[in-house]
């Protein structure tokens, strides 16, 4: 499995996007910058992206992919998330005001965009077997899911990947579960001395991502990337990964390209 990193910040500014990872061209983590870091032909052979939670900058990039595939003539979009998050998705983005309703454009009968339930913790597979997914609930301010990426071959390598959480259970339960687990994308967003505001806005410091990490068993054998540090704390918290977490655990850059 190919692992480009198209977006791992918690905020935006020229250098640093939003939460997005691209799996073998064709599978989205979460869309913070499919947009803004694929050509139109990239955009367009994307095939289905799976979103961990409604907050904007997991979602913000939906709006410019369908503008930019519909007047490209490409096919159907797949968005798959919890049902809490396709309700929000439905009610308050693809609503016909904040911006159009892409599960009926061009048409009713072959829209470019569908917006598909994931059920809480049953694999899914996606796009005729390349991909299982499953969804696990993690610990932030609304619903938010955590994923198990496995390539579909049998035996083949899985990933996961946090979502936005602050400390939290079930999800490393389920990851010491999966077999092949090659790679661990964590979010990290404040350093400690923002403590307070993390715990909050149901996120992680350094320092309470190493004590959740004790959690998860396997960790010792799983390279570890770390995702969604805030821009205006970046050199703090940089420092402070450095210092708590093991060595196994490292910042990718935009570009960033990992092979399973
Ligand atoms: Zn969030
Ligand atoms: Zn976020």
């Amino acid at each position: 499995m190919l692992v480009d990193v198209l977006g791992c910040h918690g905020g935006e500014t020229p250098r640093h996007k939003t939460s997005a990872f691209l799996l073998d061209g064709r599978l989205a983590l979460d869309a913070g910058a499919l947009a803004s870091m694929l050509t139109i032909e990239e955009q367009c052979a994307l095939e289905a992206v799976v979103v961990s939670h409604a907050h904007l900058d997991h979602v913000r990039d939906l709006a410019g992919i369908l503008d930019n595939r519909v007047q490209s003539g490409a096919g159907l979009l797949r968005v798959y998330a919890p049902a809490e998050t396709i309700a929000v998705l439905k009610a308050h983005f693809f609503n016909g005001l904040l911006w159009p309703d892409f599960t009926r454009i061009p048409s009713v009968d072959a829209p470019s965009l569908a917006l598909l339930p994931l059920a809480w913790e049953q694999p899914k597979s996606l796009l005729d077997g390349a991909f299982t997914v499953t969804a696990v609930p993690v610990t932030h301010t609304i619903d938010c899911a955590g994923f198990v990426v496995a390539a579909g071959r049998a035996g083949a390598a899985a990933l996961g990947y946090t979502g936005d959480t602050g400390p939290t259970d079930r999800f490393w339960e389920v990851l010491d579960a999966t077999p092949n687990v090659r790679l661990l994308l964590a979010e990290v967003s404040l350093p400690e001395s923002q403590g307070h505001l993390a715990r909050l806005s149901g996120h992680h410091t350094p320092t309470t991502l190493a004590n959740d990490l004790e959690k998860l068993r396997v960790h010792s054998r799983i390279d570890t990337l770390i995702y969604h540090i805030k821009p205006v704390f970046e050199a703090e918290t940089h420092r402070e990964i450095a210092r708590v977490l093991p060595s196994n655990v490292h910042i990718p850059k935009l570009g960033d390209r990992f092979r399973l």
